[in-house]
């Protein structure tokens, strides 16, 4: 079906031919270097995940999450806190998106056996135990 994967072989072949090249050549202050840099780009990426999921999910209020998480996001507070606020908000859009249909259905419903409300997800009845998968 993927017709492109020795693409990918071949960019991380030629990256590693670069890599071990560059380290050959450069020595091993080169490859500090280089380690170094690795650091850095996954400490970037690591520390911008909040902003990543906001834009790839088109969060509503992705503008506010990249400033949160561009000026706070170096202390634990503001990257969790902008990281909850990425993932919170959008399951608020979830909602959004399913409409007029989730204010009217509820999140219940009758187990078959005793006939009380239970969860629609819930896989097993919290009030007679029977299982309803
Ligand atoms: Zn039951």
């Amino acid at each position: 079906m993927n017709n492109n994967w020795w693409i990918h072989v071949l960019v991380a072949a030629i990256a590693s031919v670069l890599i071990v090249g560059f380290i050959k050549v450069a020595g091993a202050q080169g490859a500090d270097i280089l380690i170094s840099i690795v650091l850095i780009i996954i400490g970037i990426l690591f520390h911008f995940i909040p902003s990543i999921i906001a834009v790839h999910r088109n969060h509503k209020n992705k503008v506010g999450i990249l400033l949160l998480n561009f000026f706070l996001g170096w202390t634990l507070f503001g990257w969790v806190g902008s990281l909850i606020w990425a993932v919170l908000q959008d399951a608020d859009r979830e909602k959004e998106k399913n409409g007029i249909r989730n204010v009217h259905e509820s999140d219940e419903k009758e187990c078959p056996y005793c006939a009380e409300k239970i969860k629609n997800k819930a896989k097993v009845c919290r009030f007679c135990n029977n299982s309803l998968s």
